[in-house]
């Protein structure tokens, strides 16, 4: 359903909209796109769903265009994902041309002649190079690349350089050695989307039904992609050790992004690492590719754990603490500045399986000490992580790299 900026009153308030409106007039009819590789599947996605068209209501043309990539490209690209934040692995003169030719392809399907350009992640991120530069050029880089692999970081450093502004999700990520300039926009959520808007008490009640997850014991759930850094074999441990102190369930609220094509493979391996669980319907796997089912899930869960080990950011974190459900994350890369341990949720180590555990038999124990958690935790995402707040941010660098 198309939303206009005035649906967003009720929920942050007359100054935060004509605040809004102020900031969009230093850059009315001034034409810009996003660009990113998928239109389906992970965070960046799910923030330029609700973003372009917010752009569009509030007087800026904005479009999003999506990079043609195949198997292949992604493949590679998803190896640099995993490269930038750390991974011991390496890239083979093949790949990087790959890398390479489809960018190069994707140049002679599109043209551009708009006044700023935003760059999604390092799949279009040498698009820069094909095109004369006539316009200014951002790169929002959405993952943790504080200590990336040195070799790749090199080779995608010089096409970095062509760009006017990098944007990074917290001040950890920031580059030293860069000389572009780097600021920090932390991601956002929609209040009013499928994902976050209020549902009835019915319709969660029925979504779950018709998922066929059963409510009789509580249950702990991770909502992510199926991918290495979202750590699904340790949520496993840490719900056996959760499991031997109250008796719950564990569901995997999981999706494959299409330019991911590493999904299927972790998938195969938290099936196998899980079998006598899923037999015996204590493991749960429900495809989360239905907004309102994942928004009910997200509800209805007793507690909404995130154990990454690497994490840009972590919108599921803040779906989680919008909806008041108490959240055991990680403290890793953009999630402790949303989390204040003991405070909206709790903290803990991504390595710890028993303190996490410990903690997530804590919540399951004690439901009433959840409420005044989940109060503080709503607030929290109010005041710093709407999406009006990202759209003020947008409109900030967009005026600020055109002028
Ligand atoms: N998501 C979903 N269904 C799923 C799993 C994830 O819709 O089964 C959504 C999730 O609600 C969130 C996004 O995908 O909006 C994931 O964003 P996040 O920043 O947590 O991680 P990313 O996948 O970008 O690394």
């Amino acid at each position: 359903m198309l939303r206009s900026i005035e649906d967003y009153i009720p929920v942050v308030g007359d100054n935060v909209v004509s605040n809004l409106h102020r900031k969009a007039s230093r850059i009315y009819n001034k034409h810009l796109f996003h660009l990113n590789s998928t239109f389906v599947g992970g965070g960046v996605a799910e923030i330029l769903n609700s973003l372009v068209p917010m752009k569009n209501d509030i007087g800026v043309d904005a479009g999003w265009r999506i990079l043609h990539g195949n198997h292949a490209f992604f493949d590679v690209t998803k190896k640099f994902h995993n490269m930038l934040q750390g991974g011991d692995l390496t890239v083979s003169e093949e790949e990087l041309k790959r890398y390479l030719q489809v960018n190069e392809g994707f140049s002679k399907y599109t043209h551009i002649d708009h006044d700023c350009v935003i760059v999604h992640d390092p799949q279009p991120l040498p698009l820069i190079r094909f095109f004369k530069k006539r316009q200014p050029w951002v790169w929002r880089c959405h993952i943790d690349i504080s200590e990336p692999n040195s070799a790749l970081w090199h080779f995608l450093e010089k096409y970095i350089l062509r760009y006017d502004l990098v944007i990074i999700s917290s001040d950890e990520y920031r580059k030293k050695d860069l000389p572009v300039e780097q600021r920090i926009v932390q991601p956002a959520i929609d209040p009013l989307s499928d994902k976050n808007m209020d549902l009835s008490d019915d319709e969660i009640t029925q979504l779950i039904a018709d998922a066929n997850i059963p409510m009789d014991k509580p249950i702990m759930t991770q909502v992510s992609r199926m991918d290495p850094w979202k750590d699904p074999e340790g949520v496993l441990d840490v719900f056996l050790k959760a499991k031997k102190q109250i008796d719950c369930r564990l569901l995997f609220c999981y999706e494959f992004a299409s330019d991911d094509p590493e999904g299927v493979c972790i998938y195969n391996r938290v099936q196998e690492k899980a079998k006598d669980l899923i037999d015996s319907g204590d493991v749960l796997f429900v495809v989360g590719n239905n907004d309102r089912l994942v928004n009910a899930i997200q509800r209805r869960s007793n507690v909404i754990l995130q154990k990454s080990t690497r994490e840009g950011f972590g919108l599921t974190v803040t779906e989680a603490l919008w909806k008041g459900t108490p959240v055991v994350a990680s403290r890793i890369g953009g999630i402790p500045t949303q989390i204040q341990d003991g405070e909206n949720g709790y903290l803990v180590d991504p390595y710890d399986i028993d303190g996490c555990a410990d903690r997530v038999v804590e919540i399951l124990k004690n439901p009433s000490l959840n409420k005044q958690m989940g109060h503080c935790a709503r607030e929290s995402v109010r005041e710093k992580f709407l999406i009006t707040r990202l759209l003020g941010d947008y409109l900030d660098i967009a005026h600020y790299v055109m002028t």
